[in-house]
């Protein structure tokens, strides 16, 4: 029964590129970790000393504008986690201690594909203990102007619902839903890059954010193109980033989440204050453990809803046929 325990890398595995907003250059080193250890980052220093050490949990976000901010009291300790997360969460990596030399996690393409691949290069393997999610028992919901966040039970693992609207003739309304296992993250999701509005970029930089941008990272929209050479790597590629951004902020639940997620006109804030939502009320959620393989795959009772437990093969459902 694959996919019920707990996994790490088999090996560590080192990325290098910049940070979209600082420009500067940056390595980061995936390594295993224990059991229970979760997502942790450490900021290391240039002779590889430790400095600091964050684990990725939504207390840990310090600000939302543009990217995730990860930090403590003591201030941010990297930025622009998310893509690195959501490729994390997408291919059920579990426990992982991210080495960190700079401020910002390193754009690459604007995508989670280039960390799927690192993954890929280190391999997973399976450890003792059972997977945890979080499992959500009623529905929160933010609203914000025109933007909507919900957040609510779902028995068959974990599902993202997105829907933009942007008054751009590229863009328009899309809408894109569907449940999250590595398959479909690896195929749906990975590959769509952030985005950003040409007109905008002069306002980031004298921000003195985005200063890394640049079409190798961002597809960059004119008033009626886009500008990248290459094109977009799928019709809806904005809809499916959106997807990917709330896969990499619901990371931050600590744990894979059995919830579905709906997002309209959202952001790293909604997102943010939807997770925030859930964790304060405690009626709304649970931890709940993979069953151990003892227990038949094929038992009835697994199909019951509300069930407290998580059957063993809604584990094994994300090495097995795509349904999505
Ligand atoms: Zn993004």
């Amino acid at each position: 029964m694959k996919g019920a325990q707990q996994t790490t890398l088999r090996d560590a595995v080192a990325i290098t590129g910049v940070g979209v907003h600082s420009g500067k250059p940056v390595t980061l080193t995936l390594n295993p970790a224990d059991d229970d250890a979760g997502i942790v980052f450490q900021r290391v220093s240039a002779d590889g000393s430790i400095e600091r050490e964050i684990r990725a949990d939504v207390r840990a976000v310090t600000a939302t504008e543009l990217a995730t901010v990860l930090g403590d009291a003591s201030g941010p300790l990297c930025s622009t986690a998310e893509h690195l997360l959501a490729a994390l969460r997408g291919l059920n990596v579990d426990n992982v201690v991210i080495e960190i030399d700079g401020p910002e996690v390193p754009i690459m393409d604007g995508s989670a594909a280039p960390f799927v691949d690192a993954l890929d290069q280190a391999g997973l393997t399976s450890r003792a203990l059972p997977r945890k999610y979080i499992e959500v028992l009623k529905t929160i919901r933010v609203a914000s102007g025109e933007a909507l966040g919900e957040l609510r039970p779902y028995n068959h693992g974990f599902r993202v619902e997105a829907d933009i609207e942007f008054k751009h003739p590229l863009i328009g309304k899309q809408s894109m839903a569907l449940d999250i296992e590595p398959v479909s993250f690896r195929r749906d999701i990975a590959r769509a890059r952030t985005f950003g509005f040409m007109k905008d970029v002069s306002k980031l930089w004298s921000a003195g954010f985005a200063l890394g941008a640049s079409f190798d990272n961002t597809l960059v929209i004119s008033d009626d193109r886009v500008l990248n050479p290459e094109g977009l790597r799928y019709p809806d590629e904005f809809v499916r980033h959106k997807i990917l951004d709330a896969i990499g902020d619901l990371a931050l639940s600590g744990h894979p989440m059995l919830a579905a997620y709906k997002t309209v006109r959202g952001g790293h804030k909604l997102n943010h204050a939807v997770l925030s939502a859930l964790m304060e009320d405690t009626s709304a959620w649970r931890v709940v453990e993979a069953k151990p393989e003892t227990k038949p795959a094929a038992e009835p009772a697994r199909r019951i809803r509300g069930h407290a437990e998580v059957a063993p093969a809604l584990a094994a459902a994300a090495y097995g046929p795509d349904v999505s």
